[in-house]
């Protein structure tokens, strides 16, 4: 599980490594009280565990409680990297003269630990570490040899590093790598570490992720858990198994995981894309399905859709009215197959045929997955 940047401060600063002045506020009702806090100004920070946030906009220096009421218009309940944003962390501003990049990160491969440091910090690290391979410095731990502060130390010192700046560098990686080992980190990153205009070092942002089989013995931290999907919360709701892809071509909806997956197979071998997978389980209900052909469209790209049902427990019939219901209302219509066998499927055949949507009544997946690639094709032609 990733945390959330303010949870993950929260364990930075328990570790003793300085984070900034800040409060999480869930409406733009607490401004004018954290705007007081933060000594007027603040920098307004969507809580989404993704990156990137600066460039798109999700991080914004207020300085009076109008600008933040218009950041939180703009941004609460609306998305980015896939989550919705529920929370803001409002901060102090920071004076940075300096954006380092730090991190403890497992590799489990290997068994040991890398603490990796790079002084072009604030950037994507991948990319840096491509380009400049040269500029990112990555050291191995084993687990066994516990990291002390002047493990560090010397690290960073032959980077050149001295005096109060090599300490207080030094001092932050110490203190990552043991909260890392506390907390059965899979990955903890600060990017940027900032040197701030007064000297002083902190941790600007946090990512941390933490091994979801050691979760338990950190109960009573209470994080906030990590706001899912739009589209996988929906799911929940509708009571299916959701897994959006991106980029893909044509959705499923399956009344089980193998039956999806192998679905999913099918279209790949056709050069096409699976949009997603989907499971039903055995609850099958008319609305149901309903909800399902709404949802699976609701990834842009999807164009078609498939829906391969074998009625044992589930009722064809019951699954066909959701179907045709549900297509019925669609606004973006796309080519849609439904290949059933089972409980009820005469019946389930007549009523999609009334409605015109085509079935297919062999035991063969392949001959739906066909349909939609010939329906794609003379769309595109
Ligand atoms: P990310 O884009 O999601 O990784 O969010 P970060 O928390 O890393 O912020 C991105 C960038 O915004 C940082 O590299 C900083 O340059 C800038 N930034 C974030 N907080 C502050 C702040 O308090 N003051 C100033 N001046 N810049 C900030
Ligand atoms: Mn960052």
């Amino acid at each position: 599980m990733q945390l959330l940047e303010c949870d993950g401060k929260r364990l930075l600063k328990e570790w003793g490594i300085p984070v900034p002045k800040g409060l999480l506020l869930t409406s733009a009702d607490g401004l004018s009280d954290a705007l007081t806090q933060l000594d007027g100004k603040a920098v307004l920070k969507i809580q989404v565990p993704v990156g990137r946030r600066g460039k798109a906009g999700g991080i914004r220096l207020i300085r009076d409680s109008n600008e933040g009421k218009v950041f939180f218009e703009q941004w609460v309940g609306e998305r980015h990297g896939g989550f919705v944003v529920e929370s803001i962390l409002a901060e102090e501003p920071l004076a940075i003269a300096k954006e380092f990049y730090m991190s403890v990160a497992l590799n489990a491969r290997e068994g040991n630990f890398y603490f990796v440091f790079s002084a072009e910090g604030g950037v994507d690290i991948e990319e840096t570490s491509r380009q400049h391979p040269d500029k990112v410095l990555k050291v191995r731990f084993s687990p066994a040899a516990d990291g002390k502060e002047f493990h560090f130390r010397n690290i960073l010192l032959e980077q050149g590093y001295t005096g109060s700046l090599l300490l207080a560098l030094s001092n932050v990686a110490v203190n990552l790598y043991k909260g890392f080992g506390m907390v059965n980190a899979l990955l903890a990153e600060i990017n940027p570490l900032v040197l701030l205009e007064s000297g002083a070092v902190m941790a600007a942002d946090a990512k941390i992720e933490i091994d979801d089989s050691a979760l338990f013995r950190l109960r009573d931290k209470k994080f906030f858990t990590v706001t899912p999907d739009e589209l996988e919360r929906e799911a929940k709701d509708i009571g299916v198994t959701y897994i959006k892809l991106e980029g893909g071509d044509v959705a499923i909806i399956a009344s089980g995981a193998g039956l999806s997956m192998n679905t999913m197979d099918l279209i790949y071998e056709t050069g096409l894309k699976p949009a997603n997978f989907l499971e039903t389980g055995g609850g099958i209900t008319r609305e149901l399905v309903r909800r399902s052909v709404h949802l699976v469209l609701k990834n842009e790209s999807a164009h078609a859709i498939i829906v391969n049902l074998y009625g044992g427990v589930n009722s064809l019939l019951e699954a066909a009215i959701g179907i045709v219901a549900g297509v019925q209302e669609l606004k973006r219509p796309v080519p849609v197959v439904v290949k059933a066998l089972g409980n009820q499927q005469e019946e389930c055949w007549a009523l999609l045929e009334e409605h015109n949507i085509p079935v297919i009544k062999s035991h063969r997946t392949e001959d739906a997955v066909a349909y939609i690639k010939r329906q794609l094709d003379t769309a595109k032609s």
